[in-house]
């Protein structure tokens, strides 16, 4: 399939009173037609930004890269060619539907204003289409529920109408940031499903940032690992699973909560994030890792290929490099 979404060499940096911050420091990602790519790490990792900033909504400061979408480079265009493309061939949905949805505006008024703007419908056919949208996503009463305000419905309810706004022009990419996070396992769990469901039926693409790697199983074919503002690994999702290669995905896989253990995080990585901008030398990892040499403080790792479309960025797969110099 053809390259619908190639972020390159993007860095995405904040200037705070601490400093300068590179939150993105020179991150690739590629999504193909139809394809659910997942992006994951700890929060601090870069992956919201990353997403954000393909939106061009992020708050800090492009310094390098591209970002092709559709044949058209996003970050030369004006707000107003933005504003054509966002909520219409690309749409993204949140955490928190309360937080983004309007609660001075009915459930219908929200998810009929990107085809009011986009496709110039009328408001008889945007009510329309609000209903229509209603009963894809699966809410019960669509003729009632699309007078209805946000809070008078549920979490899960709210995330399927978060849904529907975002799907309501058919984009050829949905961006979802951690789009189930904030709901229980079973709610959760349907919500996948409906993505999942949209996606075949309408060949969507997702861009799917999430911190939980159950969602990346469920729902992706490929994903990027992200530490520290750099993709550390990168594969489809099955080699990720079975042959892992970073200490950190390694880290992730381990504090992946079991089924049959109601114990969660049995295991967690040690330390935390290191607060962006901290630490710019060597690898970012090191000082959690078990694995550090000497070479990983003093020099940065690469991104190299170690099998067929599988990349890490770690010393230990990287032969022949890093060695000490005579
Ligand atoms: Fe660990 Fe070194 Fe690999 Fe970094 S480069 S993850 S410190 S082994
Ligand atoms: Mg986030």
């Amino acid at each position: 399939e053809r390259e619908l979404l190639a972020i390159k060499g993007l860095k995405t940096y904040f200037y705070t009173d601490e400093g300068v911050v590179p939150a993105v420091d020179g991150v690739d990602i590629t999504i193909r037609e139809g394809q659910t790519v997942g992006v994951v790490g700890e929060s601090g990792s870069g992956k919201s930004v990353t997403s954000l900033t393909a939106m061009r909504l992020t708050p800090g400061k492009v310094m390098e890269g591209s970002i092709q979408f559709d044949g058209k480079d996003l970050l030369t265009l004006s707000e107003q060619q933005m504003q054509d493309i966002r909520g219409n061939e690309m749409a993204m949905i949140f955490q928190e539907p309360m937080t983004s949805l309007n609660p001075v505006f009915t459930v219908g008024q929200q998810i009929g204003e990107a085809v009011r703007i986009h496709l110039k419908y009328g408001k008889k056919q945007a009510r329309a289409r609000s209903i229509e949208m209603l009963k894809l996503v699966g809410i019960p009463r669509p003729e009632q529920i699309v007078d209805e305000y946000p809070h008078r419905l549920s979490g899960g309810m709210r995330q399927r109408v978060m849904i529907a706004m975002a799907m309501a022009c058919n984009p050829k990419l949905l961006i979802a940031d951690e789009p189930t996070t904030a709901l229980d396992v079973t709610i959760q769990a349907q919500i996948l499903d409906l993505m999942k469901e949209l996606k075949s039926a309408h060949g969507t693409a997702i861009l799917l940032i999430t911190h939980d790697l159950g969602v990346v199983a469920e729902m992706c074919d490929r994903v990027v690992v992200m530490y520290g503002g750099k993709v550390v690994e990168e594969s489809d999702v099955i080699t990720l699973f079975t042959e892992p290669k970073h200490p950190y995905t390694q880290g992730l896989m381990k504090s992946m909560p079991t089924l049959d253990s109601e114990e969660k995080r049995l295991y967690s990585i040690k330390g935390s994030v290191p607060a962006p901008g901290s630490l710019r030398e060597g690898c970012y990892f090191a000082p959690r890792c078990e694995f550090a040499m000497e070479v990983c403080r003093r020099q940065a790792p690469q991104l190299t290929e170690i099998g067929q479309g599988h990349f890490t960025r770690c010393w230990l797969h990287a032969p022949g490099e890093g060695e000490e110099s005579p």
